[in-house]
């Protein structure tokens, strides 16, 4: 059998790089020897490589994708103990997770429940799942996000500073109770609502129902505008459940061969 010369192998690696081929350019020899001693067709030597290059260029857009979302470290839907929170039906988040029905539209997503709930939890493991499905999640406390956006209106950039978050298919806001106190800080968040209507979904968590919220905002009038684009299309879920720290502090006190978490929920005075 005819074998290649060390220069055309030498020129095949210059060409595979100028035309950003970096896997095949790693793989094509291995390949090329198996082909070699098993007969491949051409064919299937050429497609085994573009597949590679293909799952390569995926697993590198995700990895990149995951640093760019900022997540919480390790809260993912595996470790979320559903039975926990009863009034979540684990079915329907799997269906979120998946992001086709409602990512595509600007659909959003509302987590409500007191603190300990899971709220933040669940959201980061929803965010991981959309991730590892293809989409740009980017997850964020929400006071981060409104300084950030206040500084950029304040700089006149605020338009940019808006379009920049455009890329994500999902933005989380994290803890949004917390910052519904002044007009500047709700202003930027209301536009930013606003900017996404629609076009690009956000996923809140908070810890007080939407109702509460006029109470500490200044502009009555803005807020409803706000709150009726964000539950015009949303899927909401109401985590109304004890803190799930607290719950396993009370098991790990009781010790073994107590009953599960979940049927200590009603015994914390
Ligand atoms: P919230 O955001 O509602 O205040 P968190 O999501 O921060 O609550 O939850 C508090 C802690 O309890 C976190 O460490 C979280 O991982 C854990 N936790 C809460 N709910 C669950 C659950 N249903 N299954 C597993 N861990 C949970
Ligand atoms: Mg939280």
């Amino acid at each position: 059998m005819k074998t290649a010369s060390a220069a055309d192998v030498a020129r095949l690696a210059v060409m595979l790089g100028d035309l950003r081929l970096p896997t095949i350019k790693a793989v094509w020899p291995s390949f090329a020897e198996k082909a070699d001693t098993e007969g491949w067709p051409a064919a299937r030597f050429l497609s085994a490589l573009a597949e590679h290059e293909l799952a390569e260029r995926d697993r590198r857009r995700i990895e990149r994708h995951l640093a760019e979302a900022r997540l919480p470290p390790g809260k993912t839907l595996d470790t979320f103990d559903f039975e926990a929170v009863p009034s979540v039906s684990k079915a329907q988040v799997m269906a979120i997770a998946a992001g086709d029905a409602w990512l595509g539209t600007g659909a959003n997503l509302l987590l409500f429940g007191p603190p300990g709930g899971g709220k933040s939890h669940l959201a980061a493991a929803i965010g991981l799942a959309l991730i590892e499905s293809g989409w740009k999640v980017l997850f964020t406390r929400t006071t981060d996000l409104v300084q950030k956006l206040q500084i950029a209106r304040r700089d006149l950039t605020l338009e940019a500073a808006l379009a920049r978050l455009d890329r994500f298919d999902l933005l989380i806001l994290d803890d949004l109770a917390y910052v519904t106190k002044d007009q500047a800080e709700t202003s930027v968040l209301f536009e930013l609502i606003g900017a996404r209507y629609e076009r690009r979904s956000i996923l809140i968590t908070a810890n007080q129902p939407f109702g509460e919220w006029g109470k500490v905002i200044p502009d009555p009038a803005m807020t409803l505008a706000a709150v009726d684009r964000l539950v015009h299309h949303a899927t909401i879920f109401e985590m109304n459940v004890e803190s799930y720290r607290r719950r396993a502090a009370l098991d790990r006190k009781r010790g073994p061969g107590r009953p599960p978490t979940r049927a200590t929920t009603k015994t914390a005075p």
